[in-house]
């Protein structure tokens, strides 16, 4: 990471001028995941299990020694695109595309979501009571797989506080950035108006002149 790394975010995604930030943690983890994959770069910052083992770290989500092993891997990926299905729901009016470009009506993907479902079965969650307040915590304390139940209940925790609606995947399908919608309505679309917005809106335009 060098200086200024944080205006703009891993592999040159959109600039995201009109966001005023990212989600709060710990659902912050969640939106960084779903960012790891720049749909439109086709660029994927944990491409391999070293990769995904420093993003954990940098993110104080996997200790010190323990490592990734392959399969771990595998899944944090699928995680990772079960995590953007989720998201894609809370940006729910379907974008205009010409007929056949578009794979699903609200850019959820159903496969990726139930996929999800079945992960989570192995990464199961306990309320735990000595803390204050008592929270969703990994059953489990070893592996990665703790890091990504720590996500799932980061998302349990969001909607509760009403936070999980705000973050979103950008409707743009080649796009699906996950952003966090600050809007006092909760009603943006896109997470950059000036290049994801803009280009809807220029097909939209070109539908109507022809
Ligand atoms: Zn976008």
């Amino acid at each position: 990471m060098s200086e200024g790394d944080d205006q703009v975010p891993a592999g040159g995604a959109p600039p995201d001028e009109d966001a005023a930030g990212s989600a709060p943690l710990p659902l912050r983890w969640v939106e960084e995941l779903v960012n790891t994959r720049n749909v439109e770069d086709d660029t994927d910052e944990i491409a391999t299990a070293d990769a995904l083992a420093d993003w954990l770290r940098a993110r104080r989500l996997l200790p010190a020694g323990a490592s990734v092993t392959a399969a771990a891997h595998r899944r944090a990926v699928r995680v990772r695109e079960g995590l953007r299905a989720l998201i894609a729901a809370n940006n729910p009016e379907p974008a205009a595309h010409p007929a056949g470009e578009r794979q699903h009506p609200d850019g959820v993907d159903p496969e990726a979501l139930a996929d999800l479902a079945g992960l989570a079965h192995d990464l199961p969650l306990v309320l735990d009571v000595t803390g204050r307040p008592p929270r969703l915590v990994p059953r489990d304390p070893e592996s990665v797989d703790v890091a990504l139940a720590r996500l799932l209940a980061a998302v349990a925790e969001a909607v509760a506080d009403g936070t999980l609606d705000r973050l979103k995947a950008c409707r743009e399908p080649g796009c699906r950035w996950a952003y966090y919608d600050h809007s006092r309505n909760r009603s943006r679309a896109w997470c950059s108006m000036a290049v994801c917005g803009n280009r809807a809106k220029a097909r939209a335009f070109r539908r109507r002149v022809r």
